[in-house]
């Protein structure tokens, strides 16, 4: 029922334009017309407009990794949810742990991006996840709770149906070190009785909810088995076509 959905998140790579189109361009090769799986590819937002052409006439998608709520004024850096649709953005990385815990970033500050997000027709890709210090304090559901309450706060039923989450344990973020998927699917299976308690249970059915963290080629079949995993979002696995490529193959 739920389309499965593979984003790649290349974060501050790769360091020229050319690499990045020769990414895309072998990506796109790979997934032909082929709508069986959704991928979307999120490149640094310099590379975003070159990949919006070289992706035409692809099913593949779009995504921005970061974005401001608000949508114009002295915000020197920023890029609003307007800019990113205008330069052909389908989807938009929110909250990736990387941005809490390296740069402060709070739920209330997300759940504001969110909003605009959706407003702007972005499809949010929505980070939550515990580090390993709260999950060996058994924190583990109560983080993922207080991040799903404080970032959603606000968000109507429909729109919660469009929004795609990404469960990332921080742990296992570029670590090499995957969530097992039984303990992947106990998060996943937790987070959408939480979305049917917030919003209901025909909601919580449609909601698209990836696992991130040190996804590859040979344990996505895995993951992506369980009945709750409804994807993945790839790190240091999306920088290379072949892995990328093994990892929709998995979803398949
Ligand atoms: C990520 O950056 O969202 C991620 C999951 O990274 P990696 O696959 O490298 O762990």
């Amino acid at each position: 029922m739920r389309p499965l959905f593979i984003a790649g998140n290349w974060k501050m790579n790769p360091n020229t334009e050319a690499d990045a189109v020769a990414l895309a361009e072998a990506v796109k090769a790979g997934v032909g017309q082929d709508h069986a799986v959704r991928v979307a590819l999120c490149p640094p937002s310099v590379y975003l407009h070159r990949l919006d052409s070289a992706l035409s006439n692809s099913p593949i998608g779009v995504g921005a990794q970061n974005m401001h709520p608000e949508p114009s004024g002295a915000y020197t850096g920023e890029l609003s949810a307007a800019m990113l649709v205008d330069v052909g953005c389908t989807h938009v990385i929110l909250g990736h742990s990387e941005r809490r815990h390296g740069l402060g970033e709070t739920d209330a500050f997300i759940n504001r991006k969110l909003h605009a997000a959706l407003k702007a027709g972005l499809i949010p890709i929505l980070c939550i996840g515990e580090t390993l210090e709260e999950r060996e304090q058994g924190r583990t559901e109560a983080v993922v709770a207080s991040q799903l309450d404080g970032s959603l706060d606000g968000l109507e039923a429909e729109p919660m149906a469009g929004v795609v989450l990404a469960y990332e344990p921080v742990w296992a973020i570029g670590t090499g070190r995957t969530a097992t998927p039984e303990q992947a699917q106990e998060v996943h299976a937790f987070i959408r009785g939480r979305l049917a308690e917030k919003f209901s249970e025909a909601i919580a059915a449609r909601v698209v909810i990836q696992y991130g963290g040190s996804v590859k080629a040979d344990n996505a079949a895995d993951l992506l088995a369980r009945p709750d995993i409804d994807g993945a979002l790839v790190g240091g696995a999306s920088l290379k076509a072949p892995g990328f490529l093994g990892i929709i193959e998995a979803a398949r």
